[in-house]
């Protein structure tokens, strides 16, 4: 529970710099997004001068979208939580989730078609789905399997002191994969911010997702077996309000390509 305390002081400290940084850095991406967006229309297309004016403005939005991350992370923007029924958001989610993860990831979800909701704020769930389904797809490049879970459960007194929560009526999000999975080490700083072991990694990936769990009183947990794969858990309160979803029963195996 220490560490866990060092560790959520850690991220509010580093939270808090990325978030100034990362606001005054969106106010110049904005300008430059706004002013290439502007020269693109006084462009002839067929002005070889359009594509450079072009190319500036993608990259500029990429950095923003970037920065939006720093910024989601680092709680700066405004949150907005009503109850939300999760087998919701990644219903509307499947077509997205299933072109993402691609050809060669079999893709499954069980969904407890009872499912009570959780008070939050919808892009925050659908970033924390998007962080997750993006780790397993990065963990599966040979192909494998990816299974999106949902379950209603109660967290006892022990359970609870354990992982630093309130006993309760939680909602569990579970994320598997069959990929590389993480050795000790990996497992031990996985969710530090910026701590990554891809070539091209941010590594906030997990870390924005550890302090949305956490303000919202919840509690992630990681399993992983090195070359066997990973499930990443996620327990969310239920909502004081909850009532019963009244989302389709499912459990669904949607094949690559249909
Ligand atoms: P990034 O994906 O940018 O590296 P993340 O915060 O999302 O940053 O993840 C941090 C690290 O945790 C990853 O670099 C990887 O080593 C490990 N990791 C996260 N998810 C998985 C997974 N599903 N399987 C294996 N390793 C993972
Ligand atoms: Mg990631």
């Amino acid at each position: 529970l220490e560490i866990q305390l060092i560790q959520a002081q850690k991220m509010e400290a580093i939270g808090r710099l990325v978030g100034t940084i990362a606001h005054d850095f969106n106010n110049v991406l904005q300008a430059i997004i706004g002013y290439s967006q502007l020269l693109l229309s006084k462009i002839n297309k067929n002005d070889p001068r359009w594509n450079y004016v072009y190319q500036i403005n993608t990259i500029s939005n990429e950095a923003a979208n970037l920065v939006k991350q720093l910024l989601l992370f680092s709680r700066k923007q405004p949150i907005e939580t009503i109850p939300v029924n999760i087998n919701q958001v990644i219903d509307n989610m499947k077509e997205m989730i299933v072109r993402i993860i691609g050809e060669n990831i079999e893709c499954k979800f069980s969904l407890d078609r009872k499912l009570r909701e959780v008070e939050a704020d919808i892009t925050q769930i659908e970033q924390i789905i998007m962080n997750l389904i993006t780790n397993a797809k990065e963990a599966m490049p040979g192909g494998g399997r990816l299974i999106v879970e949902t379950k209603n459960l109660k967290i006892d007194k022990a359970f609870a002191s354990m992982r630093g929560i309130e006993p309760g009526d939680y909602v569990m999000l579970g994320v598997a994969d069959t990929g590389k999975g993480m050795d000790e080490k990996i497992k031990q700083h996985c969710f530090e911010p910026f701590f990554t072991t891809k070539k091209d990694g941010t590594g906030l990936g997990l870390s924005t997702v550890y302090g949305i769990v956490n303000r919202m009183k919840g509690c992630v947990r990681v399993y992983s077996e090195l070359y066997k794969g990973t499930i990443i858990k996620i327990y969310l309160p239920q909502a004081k309000t909850a009532v019963l979803s009244s989302a389709k029963p499912e459990i669904t195996d949607i094949s690559p390509g249909g």
